[in-house]
């Protein structure tokens, strides 16, 4: 058996193809660039516990990662709980829940609130939509059928508080997925409930690492790739980068210690796809598909308040002269008891990595946004904040083009026996740790299945791929 498997990114992605490798037998090393294991939903300390860098849940339609956390016994962990969503338009708070919420969101004139109900109902109850969905943006469709005043009010906020200044472009495929996604998530027609973990993503992580070092699989953190050795269409091994940490991971995972790199049978790559093209020489097709999502970058300001700002989990922010897009109070999701009696609150923004507000320091950020923190709430001052955080992801979010399930980048890359599985590869669901779970599942199968079939199926398979 073609036995040693690099997994480049020690995100959902990577943990599980590494946990499911490892479960059939297969050599595993995983690298991670950071410090800690867990990507996008890592996490950091606060007053005792850990919190998500950004924050983080689960719909009750998330059962790959439920499911995992079942198998790797900490199933009892996963906690539902009743969600507060909440809107901040014309200075006031509407809540955003229930039908009955959007017939009283008086800035729409009530036939606008009729239409918009029944845009959201009917897209509820379609199904077999991606053919036709794709090809239209969700723009369009909500000015024709909701009406430019329901765009511009309300959904035109919602979609900014996802993709900010891309809103306008992502396809009605993505809101009818979203659509059917929340209403599975509701127990009832008033009551919408969302999944965390007991203490923490963190919690999964962890258990994942310890089921990968059990089966005997290797992981290195502060370990960042620098390049997939390919020879003749092939690839065949890592180097690293040049810092101290890195090199030395690659040592340790070197099969003999006269090999000039470390030598792998397969090499998966969990890394965004801007990372991803920089590690190997694709061919332009490839490419071409690989740079057919833009990445919206998250930038994230996390205060710990004396005080709470609202009774809202999650604010979306309709008011364009408030300069992030949503709220989210940890602590009106979790009891404030898990930090101490801390209020804890994300104030967040999705933005291009180009922009300004990604380009601030973390202080710079917090006195850009303290002014807007009063229009939430106008008693707030800032001696309710004990301390902050300020966290930024360039790849957090990636937004796709229409029609594009044809622009997909395939599992197999053009480069035998190397591998991509990233958040571009999610559709059309939206991005999120349950969907990374199960691309880490789907490769490990595809690699094993790979293996069983050998390397003159493989060859024929490339030369067919090469030929179109
Ligand atoms: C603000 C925010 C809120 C979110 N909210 C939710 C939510 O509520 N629910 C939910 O389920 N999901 C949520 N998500 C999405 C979720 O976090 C991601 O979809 C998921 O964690 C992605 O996992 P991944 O393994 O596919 O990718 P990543 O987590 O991006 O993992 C890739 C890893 O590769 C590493 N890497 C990159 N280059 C190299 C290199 N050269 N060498 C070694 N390592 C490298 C990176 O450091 C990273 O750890 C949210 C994301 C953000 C940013």
């Amino acid at each position: 058996m073609d036995n040693r498997i690099a997994i480049i990114g020690g995100g959902f992605a990577g943990l599980t193809a590494a946990y499911e490798l490892g479960k059939k037998g297969y050599q595993i090393f995983l690298f991670e660039r950071a410090p800690e294991l867990g990507g996008l939903a890592g996490t950091f300390p606060i007053e005792g516990a850990r919190l998500e860098r950004g924050y983080h849940h689960w719909f009750t339609s998330d059962t790959h990662i439920t499911g995992l956390m079942s198998e790797l016994g900490i199933g009892e962990r996963v906690m539902w709980i009743p969600s507060k969503v909440g809107f901040l338009y014309g200075g006031k708070i509407w809540n955003w829940v229930t039908p009955m919420d959007i017939m009283k969101f008086s800035p729409l004139p009530l036939l606008d609130r009729v239409r918009l109900g029944l845009t959201t109902f009917y897209l509820q109850t379609r199904t077999n939509k991606i053919a036709a969905y794709e090809k239209i943006t969700a723009a369009a469709w909500l000015k024709k059928y909701a009406g430019a005043q329901a765009w511009e009010k309300a959904w035109q906020p919602l979609f900014s508080g996802k993709f900010g200044a891309e809103a306008e472009r992502v396809p009605l495929l993505f809101l009818w997925y979203k659509a059917r996604l929340r209403l599975g998530s509701r127990k009832g027609i008033n009551h919408e409930v969302l999944g965390y973990p007991r203490g923490s993503f963190q919690v999964l992580i962890n258990a994942l690492a310890n089921a990968i070092r059990k089966q005997g699989g290797k992981i290195f953190c502060n370990a960042a790739v620098k390049r997939v050795v390919v020879d003749n269409g092939i690839a065949r091994g890592l180097e690293f980068a040049d810092d101290e940490n890195s090199r030395a991971a690659g040592t340790s995972a070197r099969r003999a210690s006269t090999d000039e790199y470390a030598r792998f049978d397969r090499v998966i790559c969990t890394a965004p796809s801007f990372v991803a093209q920089k590690l190997a020489e694709f061919p332009d097709a490839y490419l071409k598909k690989m740079n057919a999502v833009k990445y919206m970058g998250a930038v994230l300001l996390i205060l710990k308040m004396k005080q709470s700002m609202s009774p809202i989990y999650w604010l979306n922010i309709a008011d364009r002269t408030i300069p992030f897009v949503a709220t989210i109070e940890q602590t009106n999701f979790l009891s404030p008891d898990v930090y101490n009696g801390k209020r804890v609150m994300y104030v967040s923004n999705y933005l291009d990595p180009a922009s300004p507000y990604f380009q601030m320091s973390r202080d710079e950020l917090f006195a850009a946004y303290l002014p807007a923190l009063k229009k939430i709430n106008p008693n707030f001052s800032p001696d309710w904040v004990e301390e902050f955080w300020h966290f930024k992801e360039a790849a957090a979010q990636p937004v796709m083009p229409l029609n594009y399930s044809k622009l997909i980048p395939a599992y197999r890359t053009p480069l035998r026996n190397l591998y991509l599985a990233n958040t571009t590869q999610i559709y059309p669901e939206d991005r999120g740790t349950n969907y990374s779970v199960r691309l880490g599942q789907i490769i490990a199968r595809l690699v094993d299945e790979d293996v069983s079939r050998g390397d003159e199926w493989a060859e024929n398979l490339q030369m067919k791929e090469r030929a179109q």
